[in-house]
């Protein structure tokens, strides 16, 4: 059997405990050989709607916040390729060693599957892992061979870190971005004046 490969993209603006439980849900329930977190140089879909921190801030804070997980490692290959990010490229990078990928995201990642670059090849090619609540369904995905990876929901997304780090701050705010944020990520940020109003 070949190599099973695991990628879970993402904008990572910034990295924050939902991905983290995300990419460890999918480390232990999927058991692929590798599982990479692959950082997005520029995702087009996002950036054509806000402005989209430097990708090098968002590689060094993906590094802060997954580096000491076993099995798990932070990609730098769609920085190194550079311009709009395709992830039908990236897994064309990564499989030429002949491994089978497994795409893992979120639900709403998932819903938008249709629009992205080279769809119907990549649907072709992947199997895509969507990450819901344990005890839930799956929904159908028309067209992608698809599988589960359960994990107890966390209510944590970048826009909501970048909304809190943007707003007028206070102890709530602190407290809440201390539970969202790495605390590594966090000095990172503030090192680095990032997301300041
Ligand atoms: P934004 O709000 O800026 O879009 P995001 O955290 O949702 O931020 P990404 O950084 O691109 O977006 O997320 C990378 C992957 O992690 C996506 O597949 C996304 O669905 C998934 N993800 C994001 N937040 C969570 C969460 N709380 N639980 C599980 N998966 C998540």
């Amino acid at each position: 059997m070949p190599p099973q490969l695991g990628i879970f993209g993402g904008t990572f603006d910034p990295p924050h405990v939902g991905h983290v439980a995300a990419a460890i849900a999918a480390r232990d329930q999927l058991a692929t050989d590798s599982l990479h977190v692959v950082v997005a140089n520029d995702p087009w879909q996002k950036s054509r709607r806000r402005s989209v921190t430097p990708s090098g801030h968002r590689l060094a804070m993906a590094r802060l916040a997954f580096d000491s997980i076993a099995g798990i490692e932070v990609s730098d290959i769609e920085l190194a390729r550079g311009g709009s990010t395709y992830t039908i490229d990236t897994v064309t990078e990564l499989e030429r060693d002949g491994s089978e990928t497994v795409l893992v995201m979120g639900p709403t990642a998932a819903a938008g599957l249709s629009t992205w670059h080279r769809a119907r090849e990549l649907a072709q090619r992947v199997t895509i892992a969507v990450i819901q609540p344990t005890g839930g369904s799956l929904a159908r995905l028309h067209g992608w061979r698809t599988i589960s990876v359960f994990m107890d929901p966390l209510e944590a997304s970048g826009t909501r870190v970048r909304e809190l780090l943007q707003g007028p701050g206070g102890p709530e705010a602190e407290a809440t971005l201390a539970r969202l944020v790495p605390l590594a990520v966090m000095s990172y940020i503030a090192d680095h004046k990032l997301y300041s109003a």
